[in-house]
């Protein structure tokens, strides 16, 4: 057994969101756990992405959190450009929204209110994170995400390109 207290935890992460990742502090072997408190204008992550590897889910515990979700285009229609569009999901509190493997999403706080929310994660690791980037080299319609000490490389699944940023 193992408690943890959120505000005990060091806040990490990328930007200036507060993230604390509870994962290690609680030991858990199977699923990942996130807590997020995201000021106004704040998001959860750099942008549109998802992971090929693991489902998430998110809870919001106060606040509304405003999700894009182009998950009705496939790769094709968005390569082609023909979607619709990207659909915005706003999730209140006491609300959760599961994203499967491979559903692209990008969630921030579109509101007036602290966003406070829990992400929790299966598998606990996700190692290949995709954006939706066009490759350069093959036309292969989304990119691995490799985050860096500095910065972050995009490496082609199909070819193996890779682009740093
Ligand atoms: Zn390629």
């Amino acid at each position: 057994m193992e408690k943890v207290a959120i505000d005990d935890v060091e806040t990490g992460g990328m930007g200036d969101a507060d993230v604390r990742r509870l994962a290690d502090p609680l030991g858990t072997s199977d699923v990942a756990v996130n807590h997020y408190t995201l000021d106004p204008g704040e998001r959860f992550s750099g942008g549109l992405h998802t992971h090929m590897d693991q489902e998430e889910v998110f809870y919001v515990l106060s606040g509304t959190a405003t999700f894009e979700t182009p998950a009705s285009e496939s790769d094709a229609e968005r390569a082609s450009g023909d979607a619709a569009g990207d659909d915005e999901v706003a999730v209140d509190a006491g609300e959760l929204i599961r994203f499967a493997p491979g559903e692209y999403q990008s969630g921030k706080n579109d509101g007036d209110e602290v966003v406070r929310a829990l992400a929790l994660g299966a598998p606990k690791e996700s190692e290949d994170v995709r954006v939706p980037e066009t490759c350069r080299d093959c036309g292969h319609e989304n990119m691995r995400f490799i985050p860096g000490d500095d910065g972050f490389t995009l490496v082609c699944p199909e070819c193996g390109t890779e682009v740093d940023a």
